[in-house]
């Protein structure tokens, strides 16, 4: 048994130090006779994984002592709806930077509770630039400003921080947190989905500013409301603990690797050498404009789409798999997300280059 090199936009690899760990601990938890599965989550056993999995997330991604830290579930996609329900206080739009699928679905969303404000878009060239600065066509008066930093279908992802004045930003995170530093400071509220770049699927985590919390509409059900899991310390409800532990192992595996400092370094690599092989040769092509082009995902084509299948083939026979590009796109994707080894990225320059020169 081998495990291959996936590709997949999530769920995605994870670190197979960080399985092997889960599987050693996986019978019976640092002697306490059981699973972290079957832990009550207001034992002190399980109370201690949390708040150290807390604990390191805090410091691997610098996050301010004024923000809180939630671990949630229902996906990125309830934090669509969460955001305006919690954020819009007594204001009644807020800006959305339409940059592609994700962010699209986070503003119609919104538009069940607010007026939206669409402060950029940009599917007139499908997707596939950032909009600049000088472009946002922002409002001063909106309760927030939401857009998408990496857009993981698209592969599109933003080269700044949208500067907002004093209106709060919000970033679906979900595929580029941890895998550089980032300045939380300039957020008001981060969220991300696990299953790409923190751990398995089935948490949510959300870094909110504190003065955020407690603005939430009066009908707002008490689950999705920011304050009831800031009060209750994310253990309102049963959390989603094993994917909770899991994530706890991933944030201890990053500091291991270095931090993000380190992550961004690996990244930047891994992503620069397969757009060399895409820009250095006309058989593949990137759709993605040169400043927007995302670190995470990485969609190709090739100039014979009809020649697809036998790439795809190929890659799979060498353990390279799940590259086929999402729907909408079309092509290939290959995401490599932090848990990619770099032998992965390399392993499919390899036959990238040697499918291009079988074709000659
Ligand atoms: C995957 C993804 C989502 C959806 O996440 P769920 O956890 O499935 O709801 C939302 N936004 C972005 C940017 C994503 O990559």
């Amino acid at each position: 048994m081998a495990r291959k090199f996936n590709f997949s936009a999530g769920p995605a690899m994870l670190p197979t130090a960080v399985i092997e760990r889960a599987q050693q601990e996986m019978l019976e938890w640092h002697g306490s006779g059981m699973s972290v599965m079957e832990m009550s989550h207001r034992g002190k056993e399980y109370m201690s994984i949390a708040a150290k999995a807390e604990k390191d997330l805090r410091e691997v991604m610098s996050i301010p002592d004024n923000y809180k830290v939630l671990f949630l579930q229902g996906g990125a996609s309830s934090q669509f709806a969460m955001v305006p329900l919690n954020l819009l206080g007594d204001k009644d739009s807020a800006d959305y930077l339409n940059t592609g699928m994700w962010s699209k679905k986070a503003s119609a969303e919104a538009k069940r509770f607010c007026t939206v404000n669409i402060a950029a878009d940009t599917s007139d060239n499908g997707f596939t630039t950032v909009p600049t600065q000088a472009e946002l066509n922002l409002n001063p008066d909106a309760a927030y400003v939401h857009y998408t930093p990496n857009e993981t279908i698209g592969g599109v992802e933003f080269d700044y921080i949208p500067e907002t004045g004093d209106v709060p930003l919000v970033a679906d995170m979900s595929s580029t947190i941890l895998s550089r530093p980032i300045d939380v400071s300039r957020f008001a509220l981060i969220y991300a989905g696990a299953q790409k770049n923190i751990g398995p699927a089935g948490l949510t985590i959300v870094i909110i500013r504190d003065d955020l919390l407690g603005n939430a509409s009066a009908q707002t059900p008490a689950m999705f409301n920011y304050e009831t899991h800031a009060n209750a310390d994310s253990m309102y409800n049963t959390p989603a603990t094993y994917s909770w532990y899991m994530a706890g192992l991933v944030f201890e595996w990053i500091r291991d690797q270095g931090g993000l400092e380190a992550m961004g370094e690996i990244n930047k690599r891994k992503a620069d050498k397969l757009y060399a092989v895409i820009d250095n040769s006309d058989f593949y092509g990137s759709p993605v404009a040169r400043n927007g082009r995302s670190w995470m995902n990485i969609p190709f084509t090739l100039a014979d789409a009809d020649l697809d299948a036998a790439f795809l083939a190929g890659a799979a026979e060498r353990g390279l798999i799940t590259l086929k590009g999402h729907r909408s796109v079309g092509g290939m994707r290959a995401s490599i997300y932090n848990a990619m080894p770099e032998e992965g990225v390399d392993a499919l320059v390899a036959w990238m280059q040697e499918f291009e020169k079988n074709q000659k």
